[in-house]
């Protein structure tokens, strides 16, 4: 594959579905009081972000402190671009 080409394909991959991470999935599988009750653990300073893993992955999500951290920053240059 050529320079020119490479290039071009790096541009086409994240606008398939890499756009968000694993959260908009989990969140999709929660009634509203459990998205609720993580949305407030997610923007509680308090809440650590392998707290949060551990209870997700109790309840059947897989789910890594390094992605809670990467949701928690959401928006920020380090972070995923979930809305
Ligand atoms: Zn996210």
């Amino acid at each position: 594959m050529d320079f020119v080409t490479s290039l071009n394909e790096l541009s086409v991959r994240p606008s398939s579905h890499s756009n968000c991470c694993s959260f908009v999935r989990i969140f999709s599988q929660l009634s509203n009081d459990e998205a609720q009750a993580l949305l407030s653990a997610l923007d509680n300073p308090n809440v650590t972000s392998s707290g949060i893993a551990r209870v997700l992955s109790d309840r059947g999500f897989r789910m890594t402190h390094v992605t809670v951290a990467r949701h928690r920053r959401r928006g920020q240059g380090n972070g995923c671009i979930c809305p």
